[in-house]
């Protein structure tokens, strides 16, 4: 099954962290979402006709926009692809977007899984992230998408930021679990160039967030979640058992995905390509029917790296059968390299014969996938 992306790139205001592609201003909305409609007509060939497993609206805030724009994107899709009956389709919200009548319209034109950008319930951390949602809305948001029959619900929580004790966390997490949703995922606060962060960082305004920080607050996120029957089945994710996001762990195991809107990326195996982040420019070019992308061809060992680095962040492990399916001599590699640098501490073969990392490591998982890969010579 393959997934589609759609990138609404919208949004209320500008979080400080955020380098997400996104414009604050909303007078070129309308147009966008018809441009963005006339890009899934003109991309119906790039799956190949497989089934559309997941549809994935991210951005940008998807819920800062009308219900019916988004049934517009997801009847185009409907006519136009095979979408399998038990779709899943993901809506990216904000707690401010989040009332009765928006949720009721969203369940009528098939939304089935929420994600919530909670990222902290301290009133004083949202104002200094720039967030447009308080900590009470975050709480009622949860309360009210389950009221209106919504079970399939996921969080976003953000650790190891300036101000963010060990107190706060411990508190931010257990709000989640108390509130029963069966899924959270969870990021340390990174400094993107170019953001507001990065600048208040840059005069001392504010202090960049700490390793140490950070992955102690992992630790107790990890333990947490552990103790009260989450699974942790990539770096960042944790759900109760079946309620993992397929869209995401299709990304993970290699699915080929269709990505529309400005900045969206798609993969089909052999190549990745990524649309212009620019909504000007991207509306200009799809008025002339084109569609303004880069892409790139994939090596053998782009593709095994690419295997390594999100096999890795994953519990299932680097899929061997995908590594050797490129070629069997990059599982020798893969041995090789692992008895080189004496990594089997930190990993081990599951029940699948995947190299998998052991948890405790898991904070780590970009930097030892570095060392794993592919290096001639
Ligand atoms: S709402 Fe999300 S996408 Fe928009 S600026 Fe904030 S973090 Fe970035």
């Amino acid at each position: 099954m393959a997934g589609i992306y759609i990138h609404i790139p919208f949004c209320k205001r500008a979080c400080h962290y955020c380098d997400f592609h996104f414009s604050t201003s909303f007078q070129k909305k309308d147009e966008m979402i018809g441009i963005i409609v006339k890009e899934i007509l003109l991309q119906t060939g790039y799956l190949e006709g497989q089934g559309i497993g997941t549809i994935y609206f991210g951005g940008g805030t998807p819920s800062a926009v009308p219900p019916s724009d988004i049934k517009m994107i997801i009847d185009t899709i409907g006519q136009k692809f095979n979408v399998s009956a038990d779709v899943e389709i993901t809506l990216e919200t904000n707690p401010d977007d989040i009332r009765a009548e928006a949720l009721m319209a969203w369940s009528e034109i098939g939304i089935n899984r929420l994600s919530i950008g909670i990222q902290a319930f301290q009133e004083d951390l949202l104002k200094a992230w720039n967030r447009s949602h308080t900590s009470g809305q975050a709480k009622d948001a949860i309360a009210l998408s389950q009221q209106a029959g919504f079970i399939n619900i996921t969080a976003d929580l953000i650790y190891g930021g300036q101000g963010l004790t060990d107190e706060d966390w411990i508190q931010n997490v257990q709000t989640l679990i108390d509130s029963g949703i069966p899924h959270i995922s969870s990021y340390a606060l990174t400094v993107e160039k170019g953001t507001a962060l990065a600048h208040q960082i840059s005069v001392g305004k504010v202090k960049a967030p700490e390793d140490e920080q950070s992955n102690r607050q992992y630790s107790i996120l990890q333990s947490m979640l552990k103790l009260n029957g989450f699974e942790q089945y990539e770096v960042s994710n944790f759900s109760k058992p079946g309620l993992e996001s397929k869209h995401n762990m299709s990304y993970w195991s290699g699915a080929h995905y269709l990505g529309i809107g400005p900045s969206a990326h798609s993969f089909n195996g052999v190549s990745r390509q990524w649309n212009i982040a620019n909504n000007i420019k991207y509306i200009h070019s799809l008025d002339e029917d084109i569609i303004p992308f880069e892409k790139e061809m994939l090596t053998d060992e782009q593709r095994y790296n690419e295997i390594v680095m999100t096999g890795l962040r994953t519990s299932h492990g680097i899929d061997m059968n995908r590594v050797k399916g490129i070629d069997v001599r990059f599982e020798k590699y893969l041995n090789d390299v692992i008895h080189d640098l004496k990594l089997e501490e930190k990993l081990f073969k599951n029940e699948f014969g995947n190299w998998t990392l052991k948890p405790e490591y898991y904070f780590f998982a970009d930097g030892i996938a570095a060392e794993l890969f592919y290096s001639p010579g």
